[in-house]
């Protein structure tokens, strides 16, 4: 059993009994934790009353679309003039699920601007934020966990409104790989049960989320084992690469190669692996890993990135090309420096 949240609870009913206006804020590419962990609160916040509004640096993935009241978060890149004035008006502000301010991209001056309390809620080791309150939990499983956790400590009760926790569930199950890896412990199992017990659709939210792909993007994940995964034995790594021209041939959709970056771990024998895009100013960087191998170091260090133990990503400046040599170079030194 892991330590409870509610040492959070005095500070953090303060903030929320104070404001009015309040903004949350997820990190930039959202995932299911962070889009989940969003929804969720706003649902109960709005339910006690306040006056809410969520924004996303950039688009939604497709595979959430489906989620109650998606529609309802404003995206910076699409609507910036909106975004900007919510977080000018905002006298809250909270963060989920990012340990650096990097991650809101462009919102980061807006946010730093702003004359409103901060506070940041978040499951990565380390974070970097200035806030008013830190609510930092690595050992959770997903944000999502964690604020399902906070908001029984305030309301002394599990909150088990419908929607509040589909979009836990959401956050819990897409952070663990449907409950196969992560920090998800026997508490994270029995608040499942707990939802389950009170009507949580499981059947529904995983067909949702993973029976939703398109044709072609099934079909470009064939393509990126088949065509574009590099296996280094030696190494205990595999890693695939996709470029702009890879992606348009099969008319990828944000949110299409999610999940890829898991598919060279199943091999036998490899304990790191890499997801190489290609994007317009540089190439998207994911990393995962088995045991102890520390990829957050690792993206750190060589990707100027972040993220998790065995889930981290970065970026890279430069072409493709360049991109792989790199890492296949890094991969070599760290194994020379360990024999
Ligand atoms: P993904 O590979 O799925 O994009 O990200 C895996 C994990 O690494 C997530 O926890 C995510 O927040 C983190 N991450 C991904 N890209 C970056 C990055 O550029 N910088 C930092 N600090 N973290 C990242
Ligand atoms: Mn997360």
């Amino acid at each position: 059993m892991r330590k409870g949240t509610g040492k959070y609870t005095k500070q953090l009913t303060d903030l929320l009994n104070k404001s009015v206006n309040i903004a949350l804020i997820c990190h930039h590419n959202p995932d299911g934790d962070a889009i989940g962990s969003m929804l969720g609160l706003n649902k109960y916040l709005q339910h006690r009353g306040k006056s809410t509004v969520m924004i996303s640096p950039n688009q939604v993935q497709e595979f959430l679309l489906w989620m109650n009241n998606i529609n309802s978060v404003i995206v910076n890149e699409k609507k910036p003039g909106q975004a900007v004035k919510s977080i000018k008006e905002a006298d809250l502000i909270i963060m989920v699920d990012f340990n650096h301010i990097d991650r809101s991209g462009k919102l980061k001056t807006h946010i730093q601007s702003s004359k409103a309390q901060r506070i940041l809620i978040d499951h990565h080791p380390k974070p970097e934020i200035d806030v008013d309150l830190l609510i930092s939990e690595p050992e959770f499983s997903s944000t999502a966990e964690l604020i399902f956790s906070l908001v029984r400590d305030i309301e002394g009760e599990y909150y088990l409104d419908d929607d509040f926790m589909s979009s836990i569930f959401v956050g819990m199950m897409t952070d663990t790989g449907n409950f196969s890896f992560g920090t998800f412990n026997g508490d994270t199992l029995r608040e499942v049960g707990i939802m389950l017990d009170n009507g949580l659709d499981k059947d529904a939210i995983i067909t949702n989320v993973y029976d939703n792909f398109s044709i072609n993007r099934i079909r470009l994940q064939g393509f990126a084992i088949y065509e574009r995964m590099v296996y280094m034995e030696e190494h205990h790594a595999a890693y695939i690469y996709l470029s702009r021209a890879d992606l348009d041939r099969f008319k990828h959709k944000v949110g299409d190669t999610e999940g890829f970056v898991n598919i060279p771990l199943t091999v036998s024998g490899i304990v790191i692996s890499a997801l190489f895009i290609e994007k317009e100013t540089h190439i998207k960087v994911s990393l995962r890993s088995k045991g102890k191998l520390d990829v957050n170091l690792f993206a750190r260090k060589y990707f100027n990135g972040g993220g998790h133990a065995n889930a981290a990503g970065g970026k890279y400046k430069g072409t493709m090309e360049e991109c792989l040599a790199y890492f296949e170079k890094v991969l070599d030194s760290l194994k020379n420096s360990k024999a």
